[in-house]
């Protein structure tokens, strides 16, 4: 009797090893089956949800508009040695990281904006990469780093905001906000902006290529320049890492704007390996409090010092003191 319900027990702990062994097997080899589903525009419909606008004084010879059906039409890989090794053929960038194509007239102008402190490596790789990348795409584009010079916690959000408003004042319509280490794979996530404001980077290698939650926003985002202000641009109050990103989603909640994201398959990025930031512990609290403080925490009670601003080949080098 004994021995018998030894060996039923043995039974059922065994199966119950078989069935956790097998579901991490399914969760390793096929890693779509847990994939969160979200909504997406499909590849037919992207070309109508872009929003149309250009910097005004853009100098253009070219009397046909650029047509995006090409860029759009496919989302190849283009992550490759050749796009990643060096700028190629990069004459035609000019002195502060600006691009426009000369064969038509853009439709798109964007400002790309960095936040960056000690990341030396990656930047060098984010500008060779996203210079032959961007190129590909027929848009009027230039790259902003804001750097931050003091030693105090990082403060993404501030930087984000300080680069809006650069942009704005060379009159920018588009903005999108980037993280220096992530790199988009797929030919076909068009960096211009959207209707609605977009998450761009919804499937990162470094998530196993799923979106973790519905409401993430954050990475690389595009949202026009007059909904940034509407919204009174991002919380100054995130010191260090984490929550500001979800801040900016809230405030985006409170004026009835809903995101957007493309195709899964237009959306891939890889993130480049770092270390992992220890998280700003007040990021909760301040996080609870994000409707209440958007009115009054952001573009408008924005306080900095620009301690340079230079002109390099391939960039816009804003240097601050927050
Ligand atoms: N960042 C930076 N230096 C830092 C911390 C952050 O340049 O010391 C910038 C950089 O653009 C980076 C982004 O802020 O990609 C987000 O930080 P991080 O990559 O640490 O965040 P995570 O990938 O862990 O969300
Ligand atoms: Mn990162």
């Amino acid at each position: 009797m004994i021995l018998r319900l030894c060996q039923h027990s043995f039974h059922i702990y065994d199966l119950l090893l078989f069935s956790g062994a097998l579901t991490i097997l399914v969760y390793i080899l096929l890693p779509h089956r847990f994939a969160l589903r979200y909504d997406y525009i499909d590849k037919e419909h992207i070309e109508e949800a872009l929003l149309s606008a250009t910097v005004s004084n853009i100098s253009s010879q070219q009397a046909i508009d650029c047509s995006y059906k090409e860029v759009l039409a496919d989302s190849t890989f283009v992550y490759d040695a050749a796009h990643r090794a060096a700028i190629l053929r990069g004459q035609e960038i000019r002195l502060g990281g600006e691009y426009q194509p000369d064969e038509c007239r853009a439709r798109f102008s964007t400002a790309i904006i960095v936040p960056y402190r000690d990341r030396q490596e990656q930047l060098v790789a984010f500008l060779n990469y996203m210079h032959n990348y961007l190129r590909l795409q027929q848009i009027h584009y230039r790259i902003f780093v804001v750097e931050q010079s003091d030693r105090k916690p990082f403060n993404r959000a501030m930087l984000f905001n300080i680069g809006a408003k650069v942009a704005e004042s060379y009159g920018y319509p588009c903005l999108i906000l980037h993280d220096v280490d992530l790199m988009p794979l797929n030919s076909g996530q068009i960096y211009a902006c959207t209707v609605q404001p977009r998450h761009m980077s919804s499937a990162l290698d470094s998530w196993r290529f799923h979106l973790p939650y519905r409401t993430l926003f954050g990475g690389v985002v595009a949202i026009s320049t007059s909904q940034f202000t509407m919204i009174n641009g991002m919380s100054n109050l995130y010191h260090g890492w984490g929550g500001e990103d979800d801040d900016l989603y809230e405030r985006l909640k409170v004026v009835g704007i809903e995101i957007c994201r493309f195709d899964p398959a237009y959306s891939e990025y890889t993130m480049l390996k770092h270390k992992h930031a220890i998280p700003n512990e007040n990021r909760m609290a301040l996080l609870r409090s994000a409707s209440l403080r958007m009115h009054t925490d952001g573009l408008n009670s924005l306080v900095y010092k620009e301690v340079e601003r230079r002109m390099h080949s391939l960039f816009t080098h804003i240097l601050v003191e927050t």
